[in-house]
Formats: structure tokens, sequence, C-alpha cells
């Protein structure tokens, strides 16, 4: 039988109980129409409630009873809404996200679908064939001269928008219909495509000849392409020319009548790099974030779907996108934590690629100047081949990098936020009529204790992981083992009263600046200055014409920008990042160092970095001021295998959200327990645990819920990864009528 009588159907409702496949029967009518992937209503429950569902199999034969299987009532949309090769990937995300089938599916169907979003249609009017067009016009003038200026508009233009033409005349719809009554024009509707592009970005000229490492890394990505599943590593220093090598590798793909995706971590952080491709590739190219509005995202899923279009660029979602003949997945920027999903599924992009290349036979390429010691680390050992460019385009110099001890700042009784080199280097700026990038690393501040006069930074002596100091109670935390430390008077190395913990934000740095430099043009960038759609784009562009001095900004001022007008880079306080209780600090420091101090040096003028820090001899820094990553990458994993941290062991999180702490203790007890329980009677889950533990997490409380974690740290093989990932199952399935919000996440980039 072709098409089978019985579908296998995931209801669309979060809830673990119905996360199973139940079955229909296929009433005659629908036989014909029904495929796999399909959205269709379905009586559901004992009160036969209409719900929608996906059709994940059809199948001749059941086990459900004649006389108990229900119908299918009615099959939605007319195409499989999820596409073929989607199926896979969403029995994957379950086993390794521990979500439901319905997350899954959700991450897959066209954005907007259950908001019933719907093609949108245009009205297209056209001037109908007439004799002696300009005699009727002036006839018609003497009347109406609207509908005289529509007649003469589309005389011009044969066809228009009805919303184009209302705009340009100011037209009532009443001329229109009149005009139309008459037989002069007609009105019809066409399904259009919302467009997304909306900004202009100006991107420099485009480069005539490709460096050779360009050409290297190009020629070795061609090869791979069309020949199955392959993954690469470019590892090229800032300004080395990585976009150019993802273009041309992107062309190669189309040659070989292939598809690409291309990702970029936040696409509003990242303009520079869409527009490329955009001028590149031109509608060949569909882009895909949350930036769009969800119509927007539902006609490009459409284009794509439709097959009109080769390559996709998008944010983390854009990975789940129904191309069919998919040869090349591009990932810039890959060491960047936003290719992790923060709500469920909390899937990894950067895996989901791996799996969808895997299955779909296509080469991978993540492309950064900085790597994640995990990503380096696995390419080191062969998973990956790894490509290097070390030069910038050019050969232009990497810029020199100057560390200021800002210890020695208070010692001569300077309390400002700027130190004295600092603050000369601006103002040079500020007479050369050149531009500055100011960062302010906001992560991590008020949370570690730290002596403003020796740079001492308390930490647990169990753990080499910073204290969190916690205004309640006054006292000082790991958020690894749970031990508790009084708030010292003084420095425990030094003697100094100067030990505090650390509050300033962008603004007073700002207020700040402007008393300093009172004739400065200054903008800046944070959460609060670019919430408004649009607005990265409009500082940066206002930036980039000159129209300001000096750029403050949060993180999002060091990625991506390529601005040859910036001769000095500034990094207001470099140890921030580095006091989060998290094993990654060190490497998160270091990106953002190396990435900050990529910004400059780019144009003629050249190009100086300036870091100021309490810690200046902390290896981090030491080594990012030198532009130094394989010096760093090694400290780093040999600190990593010392205390067992990731990659030689793996962290499973389990994080429990509740408003009344004392029920979130005892629940959270409870689940240790159980897990402990577990671990004790399977020798195979027994031998690959590290250790695990409960303690508060670092944020303690969000939004008046305490956070309470399970941490539980295992060796890394696959034999101990597949155990815990059906304990971690089983424990979901226990726990899962629980008051509280669990959240378990056995790939977790961050323990805050
Ligand atoms: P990365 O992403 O590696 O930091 P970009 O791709 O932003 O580097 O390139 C830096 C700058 O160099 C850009 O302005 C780009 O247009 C330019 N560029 C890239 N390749 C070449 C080349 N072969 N010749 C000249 N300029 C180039
Ligand atoms: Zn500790
Ligand atoms: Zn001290």
């Amino acid at each position: 039988m072709e098409n089978g009588v019985y579908a296998g159907v995931i209801v669309d409702q979060v809830h673990p109980m119905v996360d199973k496949i139940f079955h229909y029967r296929i009433p005659e009518n629908l036989r014909e129409q029904i495929k796999v992937g399909m959205r269709v209503k379905v009586p559901f429950g004992t009160a036969n409630r209409k719900m929608e569902g996906y059709v994940m199999q059809l199948d001749s034969s059941t086990d459900v009873p004649d006389d108990k299987i229900k119908p299918i009532s009615k099959i939605l949309d007319g195409y499989p809404v999820i596409p073929e090769n989607m199926l896979p990937i969403i029995s994957w995300m379950k086993e390794e996200y521990h979500c439901l089938t319905i997350e899954a599916i959700r991450c897959v169907i066209p954005p907007g679908l259950r908001r019933n979003t719907r093609k949108k249609t245009e009205r297209v009017v056209y001037l109908n064939d007439i004799d002696n067009l300009e005699d009727r016009i002036k006839t018609i003038e003497k009347r109406s001269a609207y509908m005289a200026d529509i007649l003469r508009l589309l005389a011009q233009n044969d066809e228009l928008f009805l919303d184009q033409l209302r705009a340009a005349t100011g037209a009532p719809l009443s001329s229109f219909k009149n005009l139309e009554k008459q037989g002069l024009i007609r009105i019809e509707h066409h399904e259009v495509y919302r467009n997304p592009w909306k900004y202009e970005y100006d991107i420099g000229k485009q480069p005539e000849v490709l460096t050779k490492e360009q050409q290297e890394a190009i020629s070795e990505i061609h090869r791979a392409i069309g020949k199955g599943y392959e993954r690469f590593l470019l590892q090229g220093v800032t300004g080395s020319g990585k976009t150019e090598v993802y273009i041309h590798a992107a062309r190669k793909a189309l040659e070989m009548n292939k598809q690409v995706i291309v990702m970029v971590p936040e696409i509003s952080l990242t303009p520079q790099t869409v527009e490329r491709f955009k001028n590149h590739f031109g509608q060949q190219v569909a882009i895909m974030h949350s930036g769009l509005s969800v119509g927007e995202r539902f006609d490009e899923w459409h284009r794509i779907r439709n097959q009109q279009v080769d390559i996709v660029v998008g944010a983390r979602s854009a990975i789940f996108v129904p191309l069919q003949r998919l040869g090349l997945v591009i990932i810039d920027e890959a060491h960047e934590d936003s290719y992790k999903s923060d709500m469920r599924p909390r899937y990894h992009a950067i895996d989901v690629a791996c799996k969808r290349c895997e299955l779909e036979g296509a080469v991978l390429l993540l492309g950064s100047a900085t790597p994640s010691i995990a990503q380096h680390y696995t390419a080191q050992n062969g998973e990956y081949k790894m490509i290097y460019m070390k030069h910038r385009i050019d050969n232009k110099p990497l810029p020199p990098v100057e560390i200021v001890d800002m210890r020695k700042e208070i010692v001569r009784g300077n309390r400002s936020i700027l130190s004295g080199t600092l603050y000369n280097a601006m103002s040079d700026v500020l007479r050369k009529r050149e531009q500055a990038i100011l960062l302010l690393n906001r992560r991590g501040y008020a949370h570690f204790v730290s002596c403003r006069s020796c740079g001492f930074v308390l930490k647990c002596s169990n753990c080499d992981i910073s204290l969190t100091y916690h205004a309640y109670g006054k006292i000082l935390k790991c958020h690894y083992c749970g031990q508790n430390y009084s708030y010292p008077a003084i420095c425990p190395k030094c003697k100094s009263r100067y030990i505090k913990h650390f509050g300033i934000g962008t603004q007073r740095v700002e207020e700040d600046l402007k008393k300093l430099f009172p004739q400065a043009r200054i903008v800046r960038m944070d959460m609060d200055t670019t919430s408004a759609k649009g607005a990265h784009q409009r500082i940066l562009s206002d930036f980039r014409e000159g129209k300001y001095d000096f750029l403050l900004g949060t993180q999002m001022v060091a990625k991506g920008l390529d601005f040859p007008g910036v001769t000095l880079v500034g990094v207001i306080v470099a140890d921030t990042a580095l006091n989060i209780p998290d094993f990654r600090s060190c490497e998160k420091t270091f990106q953002l160092i190396t990435q900050v101090a990529g910004r400059t040096g780019r144009g003629e003028k050249g190009g100086k970095v300036i870091i100021q820090s309490y810690q200046p001899h902390h290896y981090a820094i030491q080594f990012a001021s030198r532009h130094d990553y394989s010096g760093f990458y090694e400290k780093e994993i040999r600190i990593r295998r010392r205390f067992c941290y990731p990659p030689f062991s793996h962290i499973i999180r389990i994080l429990i959200l509740d408003e009344n702490e004392d029920r979130l203790i005892k629940q959270i007890k409870d689940i240790e327990n159980w897990i402990r329980h577990r671990i004790e009677q399977n020798h195979i889950l027994k031998q690959g645990l590290i250790d695990m533990g409960a303690y508060t997490a670092p944020l303690e409380r969000i939004n008046r819920k305490y956070r309470w974690q399970i941490l539980i740290r295992i060796k890394t093989e696959a034999l101990f990864k597949q155990a815990y990932h059906r304990l971690m199952d089983e424990c979901l399935d226990m726990f899962s009528g629980v008051r509280q919000t669990i959240i378990a996440d056995f790939y977790p980039v961050s323990l805050l």
C-alpha cells in the first residue's frame, strides 16, 4: 500500500505526557494527499478536542484496536511543513538535548506558522491598453487631478504597487475604483515576499587579488565540497580576510549546484558580513534571524523551500532552513556562545550543523581568530582539518598593545577611570581627528572581590575559581564547591584596605568621559542604546561616517567591525571577565581582548591598543597583548587538564528555579539523592562519574526566583555520555510533575 492507512502523529502541545506518537486513521479522501511532515487537525483526548499535530510516519497497520482509533480531521497547509531531511535531526535533538519532540519540530517548521502567518498579498495596478491615452488623461484631469496623476505615473511604469501609487499621488482609493470601472486600469492581488533588507551599509571596496593565504584556504575547501562530510577550522587573525574566503567557498559550492548556509553570531552585530554576502550574491541570498518580523521570516522560509535561493545567511536558527542540496555550512566567529540556544530546546547550532552536514554529506567550515579551547583541542585531535591565516591583508602588522597597570594609578592618586596613558592617547586621537573604540567589559562586574592596590583576587582554595560576593550576609562563596568564606577587611596579600567588589556601568563611564573630554563627540553602544530596531546599524554607520570621535560600548563593539579610521582601542578594565566564577573566564577574556584589539590598525594610519588592568601579569592578558593564541592555548589546556575541566571532563547542569527557597532546597536534595542512588546502582554511571553536587547558582535569584543547580562532572568517553543521557531522561521523567522549573542542560556554555 502506497501511503498507508494510519498516520503516527505528534500533537502540538508542550507536555511530557503527550510526547509520543499517537495513531490515527487516514480517511479515504485524504489518503492521496497526506505526506509525512504535514500539519493536521486531530481529535484528541477523551473530550476529542481538535488539536494540531504533525504527521511523523505513515503505516499500513497499527496496534490500536479498530474501535479505538480516531480519524484525522483535516490536513492543513497542503505541503509538508517539516522538510523530510529534518526528521532525523528532530529525533537526534530529542536525545541530545532532552527536549520534547514537539519542541524540536517547532525549530524546523516555517517561522510564525503556528500564529497563522500567511503569505502576504499586495495590490498591483496595471494600465490597460488604451488608444489616445494623452487625450483621455486631459479629459479626466478636468474632473479629477488625482486620477490623471495615477494614469501619468502608470504610463511611465506600466505597473506599480497600489500603496506606492497612493503614496506618490495622495489619491484616495475611490479614484482607483473609478478608473477600474472605466476600464482604464486593473488591480490584481499578487503574492509577494516581504523584503527584510532595509539597511544599506557601506562595506568598502572589494578586493581584486586574493592573498596567498586566502587562495590556499579556498582551494583546500574547494577540494572538499561535494565529496561528503568534512570539517574545517579556519583560524585566521583579525583582519586576515576570512569573509573573502567564505564568499569564495560559497561561490564554489554554488557552481557545483550545492547550497550554502552562512551563520553569524547575532546579525544585528555583524551587518557588514551580511551585507557583503548580499553584495556578492544578490537575490540568491535569504536572511533569517530574530530581528526580522515573523512575516518576513515566514516569507524567507518559503523562498528557501521553493528553491528560489541558494544561500541563507542567518543567526543560529538558520541551521534549520529547508535547503535540499546543502553542500557547505560556514560558521563565522565560531567561538561565540550565542550559537547556543538559551531557551528550550537548548541546542548548540554548531553541533546541529555537524549533525546536519554528516547526514547530508556537506562540508562544515568554522572560522575564528580565537577558537574556543574545546574547538581547538578537538581540531588538534584530528576531527577538524586546520587552516591557518597568520597574516593580515597587505601584511599589515597586528597593532601594538600596551598594558597599563592600574594599581600604580591608585598609588599615584589617580582615581579616574582613565590612566594617564589612555587619557593622553585619547587626546591625541581628538587632536588628529582620528577615531577610538573604548570597551567596557561589564560581564562579571560586582561579582568578584579584588584588591585595588595589588590586584589580588580572592579564589576558592579547592577549585581555583573566583569567589563571588553576596551582599546578603556579606560573605564570599565558591559556586563550584559551595564553600563559604568571610569577607576580609584587608587584603590577605598586601594588607591594603582597598579591597572591594567592583561595580561600574557604561553610562557612568560615558558621563566621566564627557567631563574629561568636553569637546569630544561620544556615542555609547550597549543594551540601553540599541534596543530600538536598527539602532545598531545607525550607531555603527554614523561612527563610520565620522560623526563621532569615540565609540564606547560593551562586548558589542568588540566583534567583526572593520573601520579603517580607528587608530586607538582602549579597554577600560580588562580583568572583569577573568573573575566570573566559570572555568572559561580566562578563555573569554583572552578572546575578548584579542577581538577588540583587532578592530584597529586596519587603515593607512595604523593603530594601537591600550589595556588597563589590575592584573597586568595575568597570562590571559599577557598572551592577548602579544596576539599569541598558541601560547595562551598551551597554558590554558594544561590548567584544564590539571583541574579536570572540559575538554577533559564533561559537565552536566540541572538548574532548578523556585520562588520558595526552602521548597527549592528540599526538591533539589531529593533530585540529588535520587541521582546519587542511581549512580550507586549502575557501575557504568559510577565509573564515569568524576564528582557531583548541588549548589546555589552564581546568579542566586533572578526575577524573584531562587536558583540552585546540580553539577555532574563526568569522563568524556562516549560510553559514559550515553549512560548519563539515559540517566537524564529517566530523571526528567521521574520529576516531570514537580512544581519547580527544571532546566536540564547536557551541554551548558555557562554555569551562572
Ligand atoms: P577578518 O574577518 O579576517 O577579520 P575581514 O574579512 O573583515 O577580515 O577583512 C578585512 C578587510 O580586508 C576588509 O575590509 C576586506 O574587504 C579586506 N580584504 C579582504 N581580502 C582582501 C584582499 N585579498 N585584498 C585587499 N583587501 C582585502
Ligand atoms: Zn570551590
Ligand atoms: Zn592587596
